[in-house]
Order: structure tokens, then C-alpha cells, then sequence
């Protein structure tokens, strides 16, 4: 089975749309969601528009704003404090990578809390290891409601994942690990990366390495969620971690790249803005 990401990704912006209708006609206003762009990096420009376009599908108001590529950190860390005390903006998203001369760990931690849609900000971390309420993480919230869309219960399962960044492996591990999965977490200094891979149930792969699993790697009936959005170095298009051609045959359900995490991951956020919104206006 192919896990349909732009179907299921389809499905929560529409049910997200509606909730949006009806905060609107409750509350008087839609969510305003702010996106800070910083720099032309071309894969950022793509993102940033595709959250743009995302927002006006759910009906959530968005603006973006795009700052120059040398902008000072602080001037960057002022906008961000105006933001924050701004009644009328519900959500901020500073777009990733950002230029040298700032720091991503003090812009994410300078984000009101409860503002924090991505669900970096420290706190949000925090809330999530030590499960206390938190906003989550966009990437690892869609990848577990797809499991959930395929119809696998993680529980009492061997889940692997590969890849422990602070963005994607860290938190979808531990979210695995409270869906009462049994989790192993991979990295570049893991010994016979494929004597674990054949031993998953459930295969996360957040490397960033273009097809990197290949079938021989995996077992029968494994579930596989492809993260990762790199490059083909022969033909230069869009990829995943894992090669699809020899794993899909082997696997009972496997997402496609493009098409499965990645459109997730932009309907998590039109959630998380919500919920942001929803929190900011009951309070
Ligand atoms: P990262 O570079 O921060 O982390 C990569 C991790 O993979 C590291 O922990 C590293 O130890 C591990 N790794 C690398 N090579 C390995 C190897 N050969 N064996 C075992 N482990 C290895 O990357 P990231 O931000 O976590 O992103 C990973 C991938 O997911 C990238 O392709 C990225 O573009 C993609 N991504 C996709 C989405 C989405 O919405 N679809 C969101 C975030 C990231």
C-alpha cells in the first residue's frame, strides 16, 4: 500500500478549513499565521510559498515577510518581539536555514511560546519529553497521523528510526515511544545500519542521504515513512531517503517522495495555527 500523504494531507486541511470557519464565526476573526523568510535560499522561497498557499486553503490569514540576507540578528530578534506582543498575529514561523550571521537557536527561543507553530521554542521541546502540554513538532505529528491514516497501531511494535536531528528524528522517536512502540534511533556512527533496519516493524528515515535504504535492507511487511527530501545526484529531481523501487515490494505500506511526509508536514502547521489561535482566544 502507498501511503497517500497529498490525500491525507488534503483531508485535515479541509477539516482544519472548517474548524477555521467556525472559530471565525465564534470569535469574530481567522487565525493570522506570520512567516519570516530571511535570504533568497532557493528551497526556502518554495516552502515559504507553499505555506502561503496552504493558509489561504484553510482560510487562515497569512502574511510573509521577507528580509534581506544581511539583516542583522537583532533586527531580525526585534521583529520577532514585535510580533509577539501583536494582538492581532497568532502564529510565527521563522523559515529554516537561516543566514550565518544569526543564530537559529536564540530566534527560536525568542518566539512567544505560544505563538510557536514549528513547536521548537524550548519549552515545546520540553513539553514533549516530559509530556506536559505542548504544541508539536509539524514533521514528526504528520508522520504519526499517517501511521494512523494506514491503519498502524505503533504499539508493542519495533519501530527504527534513522536520524536524530532536533527537527525530525528526536521528537518522532519519542512520539513512537509514546504510541507504546519499542524504538531504536539510528545515526552515522551506528554499527550494521542494516542488521536494524531488517529487525523494524515501523521504519522512520530522516538521514537526508538520496536512497540510502534499499530493499535488501529491509524486511517483509515493514512499514516504511520516507522523510527525506534531497536530490538525485544523477538526475537533479526530488527524492527520498529510501529507494522506493526496491523497498516498495517488500514493504505493507511505504509513503512515496514526493507525496507522503512532505504535505503533511504544511497541513500540521495549518493545525498548529489553529490550535495556537484557539488557545490565544479561550484564554
Ligand atoms: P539532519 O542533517 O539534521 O540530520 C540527519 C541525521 O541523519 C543525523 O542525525 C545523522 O546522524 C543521520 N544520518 C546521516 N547519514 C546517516 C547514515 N549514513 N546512517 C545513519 N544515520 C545517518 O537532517 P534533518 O533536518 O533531520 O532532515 C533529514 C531529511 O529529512 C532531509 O532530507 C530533510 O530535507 C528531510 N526533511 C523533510 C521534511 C518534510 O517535511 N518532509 C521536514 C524536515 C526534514
Amino acid at each position: 500500500m502507498i501511503i497517500d500523504g497529498k490525500q491525507i494531507s488534503a483531508e485535515l486541511k479541509a477539516e482544519v478549513a472548517q474548524r477555521v470557519a467556525e472559530a471565525a464565526a465564534q470569535y469574530g476573526r481567522v487565525p493570522h499565521l506570520v512567516v519570516i523568510r530571511v535570504g533568497e535560499d532557493p528551497a526556502s522561497v518554495v516552502y515559504v510559498r507553499n505555506k502561503a498557499k496552504a493558509c489561504e486553503a484553510c482560510g487562515i490569514r497569512n502574511t510573509t515577510l521577507v528580509m534581506d540576507e544581511n539583516t542583522p540578528e537583532e533586527v531580525l530578534l526585534q521583529k520577532i518581539a514585535a510580533l509577539n506582543v501583536d494582538p492581532g498575529v497568532d502564529g510565527i514561523l521563522v523559515q529554516l536555514p537561516l543566514p550565518r550571521q544569526i543564530s537559529e537557536a536564540k530566534v527560536i527561543a525568542a518566539i512567544d511560546r505560544a505563538k510557536d507553530v514549528d513547536g521548537f521554542h524550548p519549552l515545546n521541546v520540553a513539553g514533549l519529553w516530559q509530556k506536559t502540554p505542548h504544541m508539536a513538532p509539524c514533521t514528526p505529528k504528520g508522520i504519526l497521523k499517517l501511521l494512523s491514516a494506514a491503519g498502524v497501531d505503533p504499539k508493542g511494535k519495533r519501530a527504527v528510526v534513522i536520524g536524530r536531528s532536533n527537527i525530525v528524528g528526536l521528537p518522532v522517536a519519542k512520539m513512537l515511544l509514546d504510541a507504546n512502540a519499542t524504538v531504536t534511533l539510528c545515526h552515522t556512527r551506528t554499527v550494521d545500519l542494516s542488521s536494524v533496519t531488517r529487525e523494524a516493524e515501523i521504519l522512520v528515515v530522516a538521514a537526508g542521504r538520496p536512497r540510502m535504504i534499499t530493499g535488501d535492507m529491509v524486511s517483509e511487511g515493514v512499514v516504511i515513512i520516507d522523510v527525506g527530501m534531497d536530490r538525485d545526484p544523477d538526475t537533479g529531481k526530488l527524492c527520498g531517503d529510501v529507494d522506493f523501487d526496491s523497498c516498495a515490494p517488500k514493504a505493507s505500506a511505504i509513503t512515496p517522495v514526493p507525496g507522503g511526509v512532505g504535505p503533511m508536514t504544511i497541513a500540521c502547521l495549518m493545525e498548529n495555527t489553529l490550535e495556537c489561535f484557539l488557545q490565544r482566544v479561550s484564554n
